[in-house]
């Protein structure tokens, strides 16, 4: 029989949520699994800056993250690679006059945010790992089962007939998280009727480091800034439409495709010139009821997943690494084993009050630009307008937004 390995904490998924737990805990004298069904892409990042050289998959990092990112000493080699620093953030709504602009000077810092590729902020974490001596990657396998052994212990057993014992099992696995079918937690869901196409568009005029949104009856629709070189201008779209729209818009071919991109964004900043692959993926959000049990937690995605439209779900999902890393350092540095109840609900209590919030601003403002009526398009109109003319207002939404209060 195989022999079963001992391990303090095995964390389920190595995506950003994942390597980034098993980095903040790693040097503390924690025995750490990190378990990933994938194979790890080892091949060298691409060195140009043209179209096809994009991860489709991005994220709008806050400052809030990039501190974080720091902290685990990921950040340099991201800003060595690439990045795109954003500074202002335009957005609009469709139906109307309200706009709202938003520029870092305001806060008081040089910029709102960093739009960074998703692989490139993947691969910074998984050079920390792999340099960690406490840390062991087991890849690419996937966790088959898992199961509570006795009080104090859980067994995971691996697809490649491995097995594991740990004090504590955390679930990074993503939205679809096993971990959390498997320990029966349960979560509050539903469906936005949206669906969101990602791609990376190549645009005539700069985008001034700005992220642009715009929101449409049909849905939101933000171009992300990002890095430019010889001239040329890139971004990322992220364009959530209604279910019923989507197949219409997937079945476009690509000249039509880009035509109503530029119609929908209304020309600002000229013409698309040329597109990727379009990637389609289905919008729901999802909230565990409870994120913890004696030696069980589900942080980011698998814990809650959010609508795209303000760019929160990793932002939130590193806060979550952060405090949990918080308190199992904590209770380890006081001799109390990382799975015990009371340190875990300790993490629970500090983000789901947090991320909740996030959840319901996101699914109001979606609704709320969904309405056609009249006097909702007119309030929403004023609403922006007044929220940009009050600049306490404008700055607590701001600051808010991108995790610093
Ligand atoms: C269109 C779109 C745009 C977005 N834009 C932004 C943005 O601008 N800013 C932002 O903050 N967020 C954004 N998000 C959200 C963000 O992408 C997610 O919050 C983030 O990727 C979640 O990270 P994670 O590590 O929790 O999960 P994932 O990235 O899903 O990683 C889970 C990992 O677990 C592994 N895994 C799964 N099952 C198993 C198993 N059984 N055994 C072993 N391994 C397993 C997977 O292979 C994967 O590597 C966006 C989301 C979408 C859909």
């Amino acid at each position: 029989m195989a022999e079963v390995r001992q391990f303090d904490i095995a964390i389920v998924g190595a995506g950003i949520a994942g390597a980034a737990l098993a980095v903040a805990l790693s040097g503390k004298g924690l025995s750490i699994a990190l378990i990933e069904s994938q194979p790890l892409n080892t091949a060298a990042l691409p060195t140009g800056c043209s179209l096809q050289d994009f991860d489709p998959r991005v994220s709008a990092l806050t400052p809030r993250s990039r501190a974080f990112l720091q902290q685990l000493g990921a950040w340099q080699s991201i800003v060595d690679y690439r990045h795109c620093a954003y500074h202002h953030m335009t957005v609009w709504d469709a139906e109307g006059t309200g706009d709202i602009e938003f520029d870092c000077a305001e806060v008081k810092l040089p910029e709102l945010g960093h739009i960074v590729e998703n692989r490139v902020i993947i691969r910074a974490l998984l050079a920390k790992v792999e340099a960690a001596s406490d840390i062991s990657l087991l890849q690419p396998v996937a966790l088959r089962t898992c199961a509570r052994l006795n009080a104090s212990r859980m067994r995971l057993e691996l697809e490649d007939g491995g097995a594991l014992e740990v004090d504590l099992l955390v679930a990074a696995d993503g939205a679809l998280s096993r971990v959390r079918t498997m320990m029966a937690f349960e979560s509050r869901e539903w469906n936005y009727g949206h669906h969101a196409i990602v791609a990376t568009v190549e645009v005539a005029r700069s985008h001034e480091n700005t992220a642009w949104q715009r929101f449409l009856p049909t849905g939101p629709l933000a171009l992300l800034p990002l890095p430019s070189e010889d001239g040329r201008h890139y971004c990322s779209i992220v364009w959530s439409v209604q279910e019923h729209l989507i197949d219409d818009l997937l079945a476009l071919e690509e000249q039509p495709f880009r035509a109503a991109l530029e119609s929908a964004i209304e020309g600002r900043i000229g013409t698309v010139i040329d597109i990727t692959d379009r990637f389609a993926f289905p919008l729901r959000q999802r909230h565990a009821v409870d994120y913890v049990q004696p030696g069980v937690a589900l942080v980011a995605d698998a814990a809650h997943t959010i609508h795209p439209l303000a760019g929160q779900g990793i932002n939130l999902g590193l806060q979550d690494i952060a405090v949990l890393a918080e308190e199992i350092l904590a209770g380890h540095a006081r001799g109390v084993s990382p799975g015990q109840l009371q340190l875990l609900r300790r993490y629970q209590r500090r983000r789901k009050g947090d991320n909740l919030l996030m959840m319901t601003a996101m699914d109001s403002f979606k609704r709320l630009f969904e309405q056609q009526s009249l006097p909702v398009r007119w309030l929403r109109n004023a609403g922006m307008r007044i929220v940009g003319q009050i600049p306490p207002l404008k700055q607590q939404l701001l600051r808010h937004a991108m995790g610093l209060e």
